[in-house]
């Protein structure tokens, strides 16, 4: 697809580039903090599955420079992650590694020894397979790394923010949050596809429960959940008063674009941008290098 076709498609790609944003992705978080206002108050924040780096990018913008600029004597931690490697950016300190591995959750959970976490956000996604029970699965196992690393270093009263696959057993999704946070929203911006099973968990007012302190704590809460949920061979009718308990938020301006409509481009004033930070570790690198040394075809 063509860069203009591509910016005709999708208004949150073209707007990305002409606002500096490294991918459309940045849209949703801001659409979130409209509906949620999730940075007040903020200083120290993690960003999980991070690249290419829009969502760091937000970060840096609503915490770091304000900070920076107004003289604060310790500006925030922003700590992000990704198994990609990611360029820099102001005031992010960025660490590769897997979050569903114990070594990278430690050298997450290293950089707020002292100084907790106001506020974790998780965009983590598995590359899609298409089978949805495998994906929802995964995608799922993303979102318990990431709470593990939030009862790590999540403050008290702090915020978190995650990517779900609104897939068959969301309710048992929902019930282990509440089970950490008293509020707990789902949140779908304007520029998620509605056509994309994806939406965004908000938990506020992190509550630890005592449970969380044992050794095994969240493996044996979020299980505890599973049994309540899933006894009596699957009890519908709890997963259902589960899912209705969650409010369900549609957030992002109406006037700010639709992410499912084609908009026309005039042709007199387009100009076809680059996009902001091209990928640093792109697969086709490999494939490009394989064909100038005669290995592929
Ligand atoms: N929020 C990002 C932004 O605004 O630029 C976009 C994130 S992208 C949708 C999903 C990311 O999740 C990918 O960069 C992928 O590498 C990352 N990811 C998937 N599984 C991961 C894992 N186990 N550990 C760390 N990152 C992971």
């Amino acid at each position: 697809m063509g860069k203009s076709s591509k910016d005709k498609r999708d208004i949150f790609y073209r707007k990305a580039k002409e606002e500096g944003w490294r991918a459309r992705s940045a849209y949703k978080l801001l659409q979130i903090d409209e509906a949620f206002d999730i940075f007040s108050g903020v200083a120290h924040a993690v960003d999980l599955c991070a690249a290419p780096g829009s969502w760091s990018q937000v970060l840096s913008r609503k915490l770091y420079l304000p900070a920076v600029r107004s003289g604060s004597p310790s500006p925030p931690t922003i700590v992000a992650v990704d198994l990609q490697p990611m360029a820099p950016i102001e005031g992010v300190i960025q660490l590769q590694g897997d979050i569903t591995s114990e070594v990278t959750a430690k050298q997450v959970i290293s950089h707020f020894d002292g100084q907790p976490a106001d506020l974790v956000v998780c965009d983590g996604a598995p590359d899609v397979t298409g089978l949805h029970d495998l994906d929802e699965y995964v995608q799922a196992q993303l979102l318990l790394a990431a709470l593990s690393i939030v009862c790590a270093v999540l403050r008290p009263g702090g915020t978190f923010v995650a990517k779900i696959f609104r897939g068959k057993d969301v309710a048992l999704l929902y019930s282990q949050l509440k089970l950490l946070f008293p509020e707990v929203y789902v949140a779908k911006p304007k520029s998620s596809r509605n056509s994309s099973i994806e939406a965004f968990v908000v938990g506020r007012r992190f509550d630890p429960p005592e449970a969380l302190a044992g050794p095994g704590g969240l493996q044996s809460l979020l299980a505890g959940a599973q049994e309540r949920l899933f006894s009596d061979n699957g009890d519908q009718e709890a997963q259902l008063l589960v899912a209705r308990a969650v409010p369900f938020l549609s957030c992002g301006d109406l006037a700010g674009g639709d992410a499912d409509r084609t908009y026309d481009l005039d042709p007199e004033t387009y100009v076809p941008l680059e996009p902001v930070q091209p990928p640093t570790a792109p697969n086709y690198k490999t494939a490009i290098a394989l064909v100038k040394g005669g290995q592929l075809q």
